[in-house]
C-alpha cells in the first residue's frame, strides 16, 4: 500500500518546503518529492492544498485528556486519553503518572501495558511512562498528594519498570540517597529529571556530572534565580547540555518568560509539554487531580489553597503561543516539539519528515490545529 500526501507545506527540522509531497509506505516515509518532481503512481492520494504537514508531536508531559488521568489505571482511560490526543496534533506520549499509592501506579502500569499490546488502535502511541514522583520533597509539592510521597527508591522504579517500560523519572534530586538514584536511573537507560524542588546549584552540578541532561515543567516548582545562589533555573540556564520542559499556557510561564528562555536555550534544548491533567478539553468545573479536588476557571485548574494543579492546554495551542511570542522560524520551533523530545529519550525514527522515518504526520491548518493525523502511516484522525 503507497500512499501520497501531495501539495504540502512540509516543515521539519531545518526544513521549509512548499509544494512537496510525501510518500508513505506501511508504516514509513520512503520519500519526500520536492516541487518539480514528478510523481509516481500510488493507491491513494491525499491534496492537502498548500496546508502544513509537520513531525506528529510528542507529548513527555501529559497526565489527561476529556475526563481520564492516566492513573485512574484502567485501559479505558489511557484509550481515551490516546485517541482525544490526536485532535492535538500528538502522536506519541509519555503517559505521566502523578504521586498516588503504589497500589494505584502498579495497576495503571499494568492498563498501560494491556492498552500497548493491543493493535487495533486508531490512537496516539505510548512510548513508555514519566513518573513524577513520588520522590519529592514534601515543601515542593506542588500540587501532588503528599499523602504518597516517599524518598528515591529504585526498587519501586524496577518493579514498574518490568509491567512497562519507564522512559523518565522525575524527583527532587536533593533527597537522601537521590545521587545513588540518579545513578542508577542512568545505569538502566531511564532519563532522570530534576523537578519539584529546592535544590541549590551544588545539587544540580552533582546529578549533572552523573548525567542528568532534562529539567521538569522549567520554573515551575523548583529553585528560582538569585543573584547570589543561582539555583535550578540557573542550573538549567548555564548548563547548554540541559533540556527543559516548558508549559507554554501563559499561565505557568508568562510571555517574556517564554521569549527569555528561548533566546537563552535556543530550540536545540526546548521541550514543549502541556502537562495537561484530566480537564483538558472539557469546561470549566471540578475535577479529581491524585485524590485532590481542582477547581478548573476559565482554563485555569487551581487547588482550594490556590496552587496552580497541571494545565489544560491542548498540545497545538503551545505550539501557537511559542509561534506568536518568539516569532521563530517554524523549521526551528518543530524541534521543541517532536524532535528534541525523540532524541533525548531514545525514541527511534520519530520526529522528522524524512526518509526512514516512522510516517507519524500531522496536516495542519494556521492556527496549528491539526485536520489529518497519520500514526504509523495509517490516517487515525480526520476533523
Ligand atoms: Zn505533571
Amino acid at each position: 500500500m503507497k500512499t501520497l500526501i501531495k501539495n504540502a507545506r512540509i516543515i521539519s527540522p531545518d526544513i521549509d518546503i512548499n509544494n512537496a509531497s510525501v510518500q508513505i509506505e506501511d508504516k514509513l516515509i520512503t520519500r519526500i518529492y520536492l516541487p518539480d518532481e514528478s510523481l509516481p503512481h500510488a493507491d491513494s492520494v491525499i491534496d492537502v492544498k498548500g496546508k502544513m504537514l509537520l513531525p506528529g508531536f510528542i507529548d513527555i508531559h501529559v497526565h489527561g485528556r476529556s475526563g481520564y488521568d492516566f492513573c485512574d489505571g484502567t485501559v479505558e482511560a489511557i484509550d481515551n486519553m490516546a485517541r482525544k490526543k490526536l485532535e492535538d496534533g500528538v502522536t506519541s506520549f509519555l503517559g505521566t503518572t502523578l504521586t498516588v499509592s503504589e497500589a494505584q501506579l502498579t495497576a495503571t502500569f499494568h492498563a498501560a501495558a494491556e492498552y500497548a499490546g493491543r493493535n487495533d488502535q486508531a490512537s496516539a502511541r505510548i512510548t513508555g511512562v514519566h513518573l513524577e514522583g513520588p520522590f519529592f520533597n514534601s515543601k515542593c509539592v506542588g500540587a501532588q498528594n503528599p499523602e504518597f510521597l516517599r524518598l528515591p527508591d529504585i526498587g519501586l522504579v524496577k518493579r514498574l519498570h518490568s509491567i512497562f517500560p519507564v522512559k523518565k523519572v522525575s524527583y527532587s534530586i536533593e533527597l537522601e540517597g537521590a545521587l545513588d538514584f540518579t545513578r542508577q536511573l542512568v545505569d538502566m537507560g531511564i532519563m532522570p529529571s530534576c523537578a519539584h524542588s529546592a535544590a541549590k546549584y551544588s545539587d544540580f552540578k552533582k546529578v549533572w556530572a552523573l548525567g542528568l541532561r532534562h529539567m521538569t515543567h522549567f520554573c515551575n516548582v523548583m529553585t528560582p534565580l538569585h543573584h547570589l545562589e543561582v539555583g535550578l533555573v540557573g542550573g538549567g540556564l548555564l548548563h547548554k547540555d540541559v533540556f527543559i520542559e516548558m508549559i507554554c499556557d501563559k499561565i505557568h510561564l508568562c510571555p517574556e518568560m517564554i521569549q527569555l528562555l528561548f533566546e537563552i536555550k535556543g530550540t536545540d534544548k526546548i521541550m514543549l509539554v502541556t502537562d495537561a491533567m484530566r480537564a483538558a478539553g472539557m469546561s470549566d468545573g471540578e475535577y479529581d487531580i491524585g485524590g485532590m479536588t481542582a477547581s478548573v476557571k476559565n482554563g485555569c485548574a487551581r487547588l482550594s489553597s490556590g496552587v496552580v494543579a497541571g494545565s489544560t492546554l491542548l498540545y497545538y495551542r503551545g505550539l501557537h503561543n511559542v509561534h506568536e511570542i518568539t516569532g521563530l522560524p517554524l523549521k526551528e520551533l518543530v524541534k521543541t516539539t517532536s524532535w528534541n523530545q525523540a532524541r533525548s529519550l531514545g525514541l527511534e525514527r520519530l520526529g522528522k519528515i524524512e526518509t526512514g522515518y516512522i510516517a507519524d504526520i500531522i496536516i495542519c491548518d494556521n492556527d496549528f490545529s491539526p485536520s489529518l493525523v497519520f500514526v504509523d502511516g495509517r490516517q487515525v484522525f480526520v476533523r
